[in-house]
């Protein structure tokens, strides 16, 4: 299955793709997790794209769409994808269906996370991430259950994005408005384009995400035992 989650910086993109790879057995691709990877190396893309980053803007078309390639290329992908943060631009979704066309495989379905842009600032501004296994929590909206302590793997060690301040954020959303909403309508003639509301509660959202994928004529994944 090959699905992309679409909506804006803050709409649960990464959470839910970080769900569906579980529950589903497919490669999460997060290019703005790649991007932050190859910063942190200290790479020639993660040079270029630092500040790019750092302004709230987008990396180019060329530098992003050669990233990808690379990632569908490798193993965890060979069963499906799920897209996090791409495509951000109309050619990034051309690159993409390009792409998909060469290898006779196709996208089963594009979800559009709807969100109220007002509360978004706010989900952002409280989100940070385990440092080791890098579970996503939110100040108020999911903290850890035990004070600065993973739920997941016990680190006691956490990061934020520094992208995640007001000011970075206000030019992620300028960014989104102008060169990212345009997609939608890239997508939405087709019928594997889905929306779901993404206001609601985490487990809703992906009850919602599941609905959408059966209805795209992709079955529910096998239900895990409870302990
Ligand atoms: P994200 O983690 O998806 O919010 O991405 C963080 C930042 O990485 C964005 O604000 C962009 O600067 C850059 N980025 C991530 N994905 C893309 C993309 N598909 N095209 C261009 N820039 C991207």
């Amino acid at each position: 299955m090959n699905i992309i989650l679409l909506g804006p910086p803050g709409a649960g993109k990464g959470t839910q793709a970080k769900i569906l790879q579980e529950r589903y057995h497919v490669g999460q691709i997060a290019t703005g997790d790649m991007l932050r990877g190859e910063v942190k190396a200290g790479t020639e893309l993660g040079k270029i794209a630092k500040s790019v980053m750092e302004a709230g803007e987008l990396v180019s078309d060329d530098l992003i769409i050669n990233m990808l390639r690379n990632r569908l290329a490798q193993d965890d992908c060979r069963h499906g994808f799920i897209l996090d943060g791409f495509p951000r631009t109309v050619p990034q979704a051309e690159a993409l269906d390009a792409m998909l066309a060469a290898e006779k495989q196709d996208l089963r379905a594009v979800i559009l996370l709807k969100v109220d842009e007002d509360v978004l600032v706010e989900r952002i501004a409280g989100r940070f991430t385990c440092a080791q296994c890098g579970t996503g929590y939110h100040d108020s909206m999911h903290p850890t259950a035990k004070a600065g302590v993973c739920d997941k793997c016990g680190s006691t060690e956490f990061t934020r994005r520094p992208d995640d301040n007001p000011v970075t954020v206000k030019q992620r959303f300028t960014a989104y408005n102008r060169q990212t909403a345009p997609i939608v309508p890239y997508y939405q003639g087709r019928h594997i384009y889905y929306e779901v509301d993404g206001m609601a509660d985490m487990d809703d959202v992906t009850v919602a995400i599941e609905a959408a994928l059966r209805a795209a004529g992709i079955p529910a994944p096998v239900a895990m035992s409870a302990d």
